[in-house]
């Protein structure tokens, strides 16, 4: 067993769990016992465990070409940036490593691209643990240990007032998750979006919207933009969008595309032909309508059977991202007798607060059985 913390930093709170072998929705530790994938982790496996349209991708590429940098062309970088421009907002594609490294890319070209100027983000957001995505985190307990942070950042309740106030011909950019991951589950209102666009329509800020999480099919569309009707000017993906290897991109519309000129930015592994041959074939699987109809479906069966759980309260959430909060609170002990005593994954993002984040390909039978493990622990 590989259960030890003797050589691991301690900043995360891990369950006394050694996974070895997944498949779909389920996971097996190390004495083959089975697990119910309701965690994803966190919103990354959407196309399930080890799928093999992206498992035969990296066996072929991995045999091929792994790594050349970023002074070079490879197809499946070049198809990959093509592929995500037209899907999504027209423009052109940086790729990075991770989420956080998507959202510093996005603050580097928008301070750029208005010669400085403030960034906006919303109370209640998560944008990343880099100083640049954490100075966007406004997260007391999260921020307050490594001060000072990036000058020139504002945190704003979400509302249509404090958009309209805040936003002015200094702002370099509005940064949004449609719906708020981290902090359980929150979806911006349509209209407080709406002002955001509006408001940047008319100073020249550039509005953000961060769908690191919520992107990717997750919500039941494949960009979580497309379901509210209000388009960003620059779009941030990670997490899902390589089945499960690390990977981000910012995407911007066509009025950002050219800001970045050669020297501006760069990371040496990001956009890779092995990520990127992964990344097609998980878009493959995740491009598709019939996926998309299905998530809302089981959005909903997820959140009526929830609804009737005993001592759920404020159940909420868009497709397959959803949470609720416990009337008696208790929320991490819950997870934790889920995951020990029901082999059910999933989380806490508060005190009070269930996620849910299943793979996009759980079966109706997996959303019955999730619910009735919780059911068992809650009775
Ligand atoms: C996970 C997440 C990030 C950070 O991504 P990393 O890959 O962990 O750096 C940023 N924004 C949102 C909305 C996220 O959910």
């Amino acid at each position: 067993m590989a259960i030890n913390d003797d050589f691991l930093t301690a900043n995360y709170a891990r369950h006394p769990v050694e996974l070895v072998r997944g498949e779909g929705a389920r996971l097996w530790d190390a004495a083959d016992a089975e697990y119910l994938d309701f965690l994803s982790g966190i919103s990354v496996s959407n196309v399930g465990h080890c799928h093999p349209q992206v498992v035969a991708a990296i066996q072929e590429q991995s045999q091929r070409l792994l790594h050349v940098g970023n002074l070079f062309y490879t197809d499946p970088m070049v198809r990959l940036a093509e592929r995500l421009a037209k899907g999504s907002l027209g423009g052109k594609v940086f790729f990075t490593n991770s989420g956080a490294e998507a959202v510093e890319a996005a603050l580097k070209l928008a301070r750029k691209n208005r010669r400085g100027g403030e960034v906006i983000s919303f109370h209640g957001a998560f944008h990343g643990r880099t100083y640049g995505a954490l100075s966007a985190t406004p997260q007391e307990s999260k921020q307050a240990p490594f001060a000072p942070l990036v000058p020139g950042f504002r945190a704003i309740p979400p509302t249509v007032e404090a958009i309209r106030h805040a936003v002015t011909d200094d702002t370099a950019a509005v940064v949004i998750e449609p719906v708020q991951g981290e902090t359980g589950v929150r979806p911006i209102p349509v209209e407080v979006l709406r002002a955001a666009r509006e408001a940047c329509d008319v100073t020249g800020a550039a509005l953000v919207f961060d769908e690191i999480q919520a992107g990717l099919g997750r919500c039941g569309s494949l960009w979580c933009w497309q379901q509210v009707g209000v388009e960003p000017d620059l779009l941030l993906t990670a997490k899902a969008l390589a089945g499960g290897l690390p990977i981000g991109a910012l995407i911007t519309g066509p009025g950002l595309a050219d800001v970045f000129e050669p020297g501006d930015h760069g990371s040496t592994f990001a956009g890779g032909p092995l990520v990127c041959a992964a990344a097609h074939a998980a878009l493959d699987v995740l491009e598709d309508e019939a996926l998309h109809a299905r998530v809302r479906a089981l959005g909903e069966r997820l959140r009526a059977a929830l609804r009737e759980l005993p001592g759920a309260k404020d159940v909420r959430g868009l497709g397959l991202m959803n949470a609720f909060d416990l009337e008696a609170g208790g929320a991490p002990e819950l997870v934790r007798r889920a995951v020990v005593e029901q082999r059910l994954l999933l989380n806490a993002t508060g005190p009070d607060t269930v996620r849910l984040l299943p793979p996009l390909v759980v079966s109706e039978e997996q959303v019955d059985d999730a619910v009735g493990r919780l059911r068992a622990l809650l009775a």
